[in-house]
């Protein structure tokens, strides 16, 4: 339990950014995180060409705030390639979420193939990418095999409350879609701004407001990565129940 303790931190994570999103939030967002002096993860889409998400105001010199971010400290991820879901996983993925895929199924030749496409164009930018997460969760073995071809072996995924490695690929647990703070562990906050309305800014900003002290920034939650027979212990069971959960009730 000291351990735990210990281990406690809480990791914002952005999905879906892109040149076209809720760009009214996202400033708000970079201002509020200006003020408290918070290190988000953002996940950039680097060849976004999801018709949702086209359909958001687009900001020119995308790459360049982009840029600014990383100058700031905030850690560029890449979500996906292009975020086109063209595969369902049937509950088959590596978690078992189950849902539309741009990753599952394909062959790895495909994968390592729009892996290394999306990381030419964060490399044209100057940005170095060291981690990823697919849109909408869903990984197969294949996936894990390209990324590791394609030099990376972070991803923020997964279950657990500690962050562990497993087929030499860090994860960082991503577990809820709602602002929760355990008292135990790490959790990531999966944001996505381009589904918010006021309600949800303000919400997050007293989530923010209440939890400062236990933020954490990606290096931060990195380093607490442990393999210890404890944390596997545990995070075997939080594995297990969720998935059980998820099953039972999606
Ligand atoms: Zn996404």
């Amino acid at each position: 339990m000291i351990k735990l303790k210990k281990n406690k931190g809480i990791l914002i994570r952005f999905d879906d950014i892109a040149e076209n999103m809720n760009w009214q939030l996202m400033d708000r967002c970079e201002s509020l995180f200006e003020k408290y002096n918070i290190r988000p993860v953002v996940g950039v889409i680097p060849l976004n060409k999801d018709k949702e998400l086209l359909s958001y105001p687009k900001r020119e010199n995308f790459w360049k705030i982009v840029k600014g971010w990383k100058s700031k400290k905030w850690e560029i991820a890449m979500h996906g390639y292009t975020h086109i879901y063209d595969t369902n996983t049937d509950k088959k993925d590596y978690f078992s979420y189950g849902g539309k895929s741009e990753f599952f199924g394909h062959s790895i030749d495909d994968q390592v193939n729009k892996i290394k496409e999306g990381l030419k164009i964060f490399g044209n930018n100057n940005i170095k990418i060291r981690v990823f997460y697919a849109p909408n969760h869903t990984y197969d073995e294949n996936t894990f095999k390209a990324l590791k071809i394609c030099g990376i072996n972070q991803v923020i995924d997964g279950y657990g409350l500690v962050p562990y490695e497993e087929k030499n690929i860090k994860f960082i647990p991503q577990l809820f879609y709602n602002l929760i703070s355990l008292p135990y562990g790490v959790q990531t906050t999966q944001i996505h701004l381009n589904y918010w309305n006021d309600t949800d800014y303000k919400k997050f900003e007293e989530f923010i407001k209440k939890n400062l002290n236990k933020i954490i920034d990606y290096d931060q939650a990195l380093s607490k990565i442990d393999n210890g027979s404890y944390n596997k212990f545990l995070n075997f069971t939080v594995k297990n129940i969720l998935k059980t959960k998820r099953l039972l009730f999606n």
